[in-house]
């Protein structure tokens, strides 16, 4: 059967997707683009905004409709809308659904579909089965045949869940406690990759740096980076990048060997979230906004031409104009490469939605959102403007409105023309064009990355 998944909110997400997909193919059903034609409909939810949980719905309500027209057509739903815990409501509430796959799990698919299978068509899953368990290894990824050989950068989950429990966040409801992947599983999953033709992977966790706590004298995260480049060298992965940071676990271990191992590339998510003290004390972040200042003057000394990138959340209850003004000056102070603002909304559980007032009326909170993301567009396009005349490295991805597109060691989008197909390679772009979202260049065989941007291996 023919499979189509719509995928919303983060990195993870985008995983489990891949994640369903490949236990797809490996039962021999195929992706398809056209999503009306699909048999099997799965939606992949996120629900960490008002906003986001809004959009999956309505995409789940589309296809209601269709299903009406096509009643044999299965439906899924995925991710942080189902959870983890009793499904039984939810059920009532949207009957058309024909199963329900908690985030990160696809098994509840597969024995839906094993379920309906005929005796003969077991015997051949098994088979089929039986043949990948021979060809493959725990963790193993299968892509669907349009990204084998055309997706060169992959995400990695590495630990599941979170234990931080910030008052305003509803993973740790949707997704459980923190548990990290075993590591010959996370090893045998960057082969897979590899020997489909990725050339990146990213390493995924709500708190990468977590990695292995919860595991008794398991590696932790700079041990895993130690063996994930020693993967990366014998299978021809050239860069490795890992997200998401939180300010208190990010170790001197971990930030050496972003600098020392040179297939990791220079690139740190950490969100900070808020820049006063009182703020960040409500929303239970555990640090306060001298700690990140420290933090960041640490990151910078410790890897060259790091490229920063945070979060913030703007309009958290109480928030005042001078805590506003507060976390406006600190980002304007540390000029961050990349900031990913949201409006605060709350969210069903969590402490601030129980014990808070959502007390800053939606326009104040647009205000202040507009006047961040100027600050960022004003930083961003500086950051950018250094890159002029320079050439980078640019491991090229994809085609995009006639021009090639691919990602610095930074992770900064850079588009190119050209008349030949360099994807899954990285190539040396000279930078003609700078902007805040983007950059523009031309290819420059031949000639030497400069040294402010060259990648030291
Ligand atoms: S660290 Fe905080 S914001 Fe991030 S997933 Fe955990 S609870 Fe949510």
């Amino acid at each position: 059967m023919d499979y189509y998944i719509w995928t919303f909110g983060c990195q993870m997400n985008i995983a489990d997707s891949q994640r369903l997909a490949s236990e797809l193919e490996r039962l021999g059903h195929q992706a398809t683009l056209d999503a009306e034609k699909a048999d099997i409909w799965v939606v992949n939810t996120c629900v960490v905004r008002q906003s986001a949980e809004d959009r999956a719905m309505n995409r789940l309500l589309l296809l209601r409709g269709w299903k009406k027209r096509q009643p044999q057509k299965i439906i899924g739903l995925m991710g942080c809308l189902v959870g983890i815990k009793d499904t039984t409501l939810l059920r009532q509430k949207l009957p058309f659904v024909d199963v329900f796959l908690p985030p990160s799990d696809p098994s509840p698919m597969i024995e839906f579909l094993r379920d309906r299978r005929s005796e003969m068509e077991l015997v051949a899953d098994d088979e089929r089965m039986r043949h990948h368990r021979d060809t493959l290894q725990d963790g193993d990824l299968i892509l669907p045949a349009a990204e084998a050989g055309n997706l060169f950068s992959a995400h990695v989950p590495v630990v599941y869940g979170c234990s931080h429990a910030c008052s305003f966040c509803i993973v740790p409801f949707r997704r459980g406690v923190e548990h990290s992947r075993p590591v010959g599983e996370i090893l045998g999953h960057i082969r897979s990759l590899a020997a489909q033709g990725v050339k990146e992977v990213m390493l995924l966790g709500q708190i990468v740096d977590r990695y292995g706590k919860d595991v008794p004298d398991g590696p932790d995260l700079p041990a895993l980076l130690r063996l994930t480049h020693q993967v990366a060298e014998e299978t021809g992965i050239e860069r490795i990048r890992f997200l998401t940071s939180h300010p208190n676990w990010m170790t001197d271990e971990l930030l050496d060997n972003v600098a020392e191992l040179p297939r990791m590339m220079p690139h740190i998510e950490v969100p900070v979230q808020a820049g006063n003290d009182e703020v960040l004390e409500r929303m239970k972040r555990g640090y306060t906004a001298e700690q990140y200042r420290r933090l960041v003057e640490r990151i910078r000394a410790s890897i060259p031409n790091v490229a920063i990138n945070t979060d913030i959340i703007v309009g958290f209850c109480g928030e005042t104009e001078t805590q506003f003004m507060d976390t406006y000056n600190l980002l304007a102070e540390l000029r961050l490469d990349k900031i990913h603002i949201a409006r605060y909304s709350p969210r069903p559980g969590t402490l601030s939605a129980r014990k808070m007032a959502d007390d800053v009326p939606a326009d104040e909170k647009e205000r202040r959102y507009v006047k961040l993301e100027e600050l960022h567009a004003q930083i961003s396009a500086e950051h950018n403007a250094r890159w002029l005349g320079q050439t980078v490295a640019v491991l090229v991805e994809d085609l995009h409105k006639g021009k090639w597109r691919g990602r610095t060691p930074q992770n900064k989008l850079v588009f190119f023309e050209h008349p030949i197909d360099y994807r899954g390679q990285i190539i040396p772009v000279e930078i003609t064009w700078t902007g805040p979202w983007s950059m523009q260049g031309r290819l420059q065989l031949g000639i030497e990355t400069t040294p402010v941007c060259l990648e030291t291996r």
